[in-house]
């Protein structure tokens, strides 16, 4: 995972002699283009704004908050991987949330909005794409994201009990029996936004000092890292000095034990010092397979707490919600068409929303219900659009370093077989192809290759817990790309 943080463009002392910005930005988009449909390079690609190529350090205006975290969202795979292309393993990019008005004549994207509110401070997010595996465990301040705070959080029935015990929990960090304190559920639904709202406020009323959130990804990253570099101890020690641990997403901890036991210990290290603990899984602790029964009953030591998909009131009230964080005003009745359309999760209720602005300023729209219509039906054909097979390969390719040539020709290195196999099986998995399909799209191969190929994968998962969490995390990403 790559993670963000918001920072100050660092001072360059001594500028190289650098690529032309356009030349760049322009070889960055022809890689884009290349790579996702013409109606999402357009929303999301073309409104982006080229502003200082400093080195190896390129920075760009993006129109709002949401936009840029639209990007990470969806698209942070491609931009990391495109961008690399261009500018070397080294490339960062500065993401610069631009007042709207500073484009407002180059860039087609017009959020409206009262003269009054329009924004006028600039956030940056910086990130380094090469920063993954060299990442000092020193702590300069917490890595919390201030926008995920109790204040934006909606209350609603589907997130009652969740929100009660964070805020609990934010009051009085250690100090509560909710410890640790685990929020599950769907994808979407606000556990990473309530977790770090914990964190904000437990430092803002200096109930907290040290708080660090860590995906379990990452985590096992830097676990992984400090092995290698033999500084395990440097690990512990820094997770174990933290007033709060929040880490998210504890279900890709699974089939990994190294990294579990060192969890473990951390965890009790952590609760015996009477620090807060802040988990998030996809489901509950006890559905969670492949992590030690020493691990998961600690998991229940504290309180365990879900959100479920919001109700129409709660969907109805995120999006008043985001009206007045944007400073737009849209009718009620496109409001509660989203509202009563979107009933998935938060995140899609949020992109469906920023789509509309974009539309209505794109086309020059007025926000109604006819354009809400027309946006969530795109929105609907773009989140359910099945991933191509060319796109598997392309994923599977890049994850395994290989050019994606070698998944179609007839190579027979057991490494490239291995993955072509990885590749036809997900291809089978994820796309509506018939085998005969997909045997062509490998090199015109034989729908019996593709019936073995399924078969020696599947076996495969079914023995080795860590060839299964591999071909999982493919699949995210090939999951997270094509949404
Ligand atoms: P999860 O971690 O459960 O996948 P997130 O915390 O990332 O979900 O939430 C997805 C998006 O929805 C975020 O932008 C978050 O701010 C927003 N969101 C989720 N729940 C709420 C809520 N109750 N009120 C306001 N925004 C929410
Ligand atoms: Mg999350």
């Amino acid at each position: 995972m790559i993670s963000f943080s918001e920072t100050h463009e660092p001072e360059m002392s001594s500028l190289e002699i650098s690529p032309d910005i356009e030349t760049v930005w322009n070889e960055f988009l022809g890689l884009i283009k290349s790579q996702i449909n013409s109606q999402s390079f357009k929303s999301w690609f073309e409104p982006i704004h080229p502003v200082r190529l400093e080195g190896n350090l390129l920075t760009v205006d993006v129109p709002s908050q949401f936009f840029y975290e639209w990007l990470e969202e969806h698209f942070a795979l491609l931009i990391s991987s495109s961008l690399k292309k261009t500018l070397g393993a080294e490339a960062r990019l500065i993401y610069n949330i631009a007042p709207l008005d500073d484009h407002a004549a180059s860039s087609p994207f017009i959020i409206p909005q009262t003269e009054s509110s329009a924004k006028t401070e600039s956030v940056k997010y910086i990130k380094s794409f090469s920063q993954e595996t060299v990442q000092p465990l020193t702590y300069d301040g917490t890595n919390l994201n201030p926008r995920y705070t109790f204040n934006n959080f909606i209350k609603g029935e589907s997130n009652q009990l969740a929100r009660a015990a964070a805020m609990a929990v934010a009051n009085n960090p250690g100090g509560t029996s909710f410890n640790p304190l685990v929020l599950y559920g769907g994808t979407g639904l606000g556990k990473t936004h309530l977790m770090q709202a914990i964190g904000n406020y437990a430092i803002e009323i200096g109930k907290a000092k040290r708080v660090i959130y860590v995906t379990s990804e990452k985590f096992t990253i830097e676990f992984i890292d400090a092995i290698r570099a033999d500084k395990a101890n440097d690990f512990s020690a820094f997770y174990r000095s933290m007033d709060i641990l929040i880490v998210d997403d504890i279900q890709f901890l699974s089939g990994k034990p190294g990294t579990i036991e060192s969890f473990f210990h951390t965890f009790n290290s952590l609760h015996q010092a009477g620090k807060q603990i802040i988990l998030s899984s996809d489901r509950p602790p006890k559905e969670l397979q492949g992590i030690d029964d020493r691990l998961i009953s600690r998991f229940q030591w504290g309180l365990t707490a879900d959100i479920q998909a919001p109700d129409l009131e709660t969907r109805t009230a995120i999006l008043r919600k985001k009206c007045e964080d944007e400073n737009v005003v849209i009718p009620d009745q496109v409001i509660d068409f989203i509202a009563a359309n979107v009933t998935s999760n938060v995140r899609e209720l949020e992109g469906a929303f920023i789509k509309l602005l974009f539309n209505a300023s794109m086309l020059n729209r007025e926000v109604d219900v006819s354009l809400a219509k027309e946006v969530l039906k795109e929105l609907v054909t773009e989140i359910r659009s099945p991933v191509t097979i060319e796109e598997i390969q392309r994923l599977v390719a890049e994850f395994f370093d290989i050019p994606p040539d070698l998944l179609r020709a007839k190579t027979r290195k057991q490494e490239i077989v291995n993955a072509r196999q990885i590749a036809m099986y997900l291809a089978k998995d994820l796309t509506n192809s018939s085998l005969k399909t997909i045997g062509l799209n490998f090199g015109g191969r034989d729908h019996s290759t593709v019936i073995h190929a399924c078969q020696t994968v599947e076996e495969q998962i079914s023995v080795d817990a860590k060839f299964k969490s591999t071909i999982e995390s493919i699949s995210k990403k090939i999951e997270i790309y094509s949404r």
